[in-house]
């Protein structure tokens, strides 16, 4: 039976360790500018309306996303707030109640 070195087997930890902080670290920057609703194609995978979203031109094919990935995308969502606290406050009644 092999056994494994056990500095060796810190340094695979430690080398694992930096290469997904880093993954994590982009991966946390690109959240603040990137929608999580477009994919890897651009294309938008949101079910909700969005003054980004346009037609792909197919029919079989999902809608195109035009954010330049440069703005607070969450701004673009047609979301209303103060609806979302209304039904966040009638569903607490209702679990209340
Ligand atoms: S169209 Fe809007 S919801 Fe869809 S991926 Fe782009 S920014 Fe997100």
């Amino acid at each position: 039976m092999q056994t494994i070195d056990p500095a060796e087997f810190e340094k695979r930890v430690k080398r694992i360790t930096a290469i997904f902080s880093q993954i994590a670290e982009h991966s946390d920057k690109q959240a603040l500018i990137r929608c999580p609703y477009k994919n890897r194609h651009s294309q938008c995978t949101a079910k909700f309306g969005c003054r980004f979203k346009r037609p792909s031109g197919v029919d079989s094919e999902l809608p195109i996303c035009t954010s330049d990935d440069q703005l607070d995308y969450r701004s673009a969502w047609e979301s209303k707030p103060e609806s979302v606290n209304a039904m966040r406050a009638q569903l607490r009644g209702r679990a209340c109640g």
